[in-house]
Order: structure tokens, then sequence, then C-alpha cells
């Protein structure tokens, strides 16, 4: 499910639940929206879906129903089926899932400025485009390291399609794995609250 607000400035997405086991992102693309809902501080055209992968969040898995792994599976030009571990499936072809088809759809028809997608693993921000007014802010809260590459392929995934290959600066927010929830509602929330007042400025 998404939810919109509908600002007169830029265009933003946030994604939590693209790997249905990584609740860190969830909890935090969740907790972010019932600030906004509370109180929508910024004028951003805003959309957030708290979790894409949603059949992978009920049965607390990486991979969506099929047992693709969605962030490999992007029509990204460096889309390949060949596979360097079970739990980085890429499909049988590239953006053959339902949820990433909605979310091409969704991407090619509202351009965002900006997309962030909150994942969990080792703690740092994954800048695909220019990501700086928002990831500085970001490490400058939160310790967080900018990081252009993950240090290993990932062939099909978000940062690759939205970021390099449509021009849609991309951040991939790897929350620490196991992070307490006072941590995401005390430092993350706010941090990313501070990265989209860049966003309503810069963008
Ligand atoms: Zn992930």
């Amino acid at each position: 499910m998404a939810y919109h607000f509908n600002g007169s400035g830029p265009k933003t997405l946030i994604l939590g639940g693209v790997h249905g086991n990584e609740w860190e992102g969830i909890v935090c693309a969740k907790a972010l929206l019932s600030s906004f809902i509370e109180d929508m501080p910024l004028n951003l055209d805003l959309t957030i879906v708290p979790i894409l992968n949603v059949d992978g969040a009920i049965r607390n898995q990486r991979k969506n129903f099929n047992q693709v792994d969605l962030n490999r599976n992007l029509p990204t030009k460096d889309w390949t089926k060949d596979v360097a571990e079970e739990k980085y499936f890429p499909g049988p072809a590239a953006n053959s899932e339902p949820e990433n088809q909605a979310l091409v759809k969704w991407v090619e028809a509202h351009k965002p400025k900006l997309v962030i997608s909150l994942h969990s693993w080792n703690p740092m921000l994954n800048v695909n485009g220019d990501c700086n007014p928002e990831a500085e802010v970001i490490n400058k809260l939160t310790g967080y390291e900018i990081k252009e590459s993950i240090g290993y392929p990932t062939p099909g995934c978000l940062g690759t399609y939205t970021g390099l290959e449509q021009n849609m600066p991309t951040i991939t927010y790897e929350l620490e794995r196991n992070i307490e929830f006072e941590k995401i509602h005390d430092i993350h929330v706010p941090a990313i609250m501070a990265a989209l007042k860049q966003t309503q400025t810069h963008r």
C-alpha cells in the first residue's frame, strides 16, 4: 500500500520492506508515516510505501512470494540471470515480479527527484546519483558512512535503476541490523526528516 502527501514541492519516494526480513526499514518507514500523518511539516509531493514486499514481510523472508530478490530484479542494463547466491535470485527475467512492475510503472509516471529505500545490514548510506544534500545531513546526524558502492556487485538493484539509469538520486539506507526501536525513532526518523528538508529546498 502507498501513502501519498500532496505537497507542491519535489516529488519524493520512500520505500521500506523491499526485503521482507529487514524489519528495521519497515519500522522506520512506518514511524515516518505516522509522524507525517500526525503533522506534516514538509512541503513535498511525498509517497511512502512502508512494505513493498508484503508477502516477504509476512513470511519474514528476504525474497518475495515467488522466491525472487526484488532488489536484483529491476530492469537495469546490468540485470543478469546469473546468481552469485540463492538469496539473490534475480527472477526468470528482468522486472518479472508484480511488486517491481508496480514500482517501475509508478516511478516512470511520477519521476521522483529523490528516492530513499530503507534496508538493514551494515550501517551505511549507499548513494547512487547526486544525493549530497540529503546524504550529508544524514551522515552528520547518524555517523553513517556515505558509500557509492556496498562492496560487491548488485545487478538489477533499485539504486542502479532509479539512481544511475533514470537520473533519480537514490539513497539505499542500510540501518544497522537489529538496531533498537528507540534508535530508529530517536536518531533515524529525525535524520530523514532533516534530509527531506534539504530535498524541499535543493531539488
Ligand atoms: Zn535489503
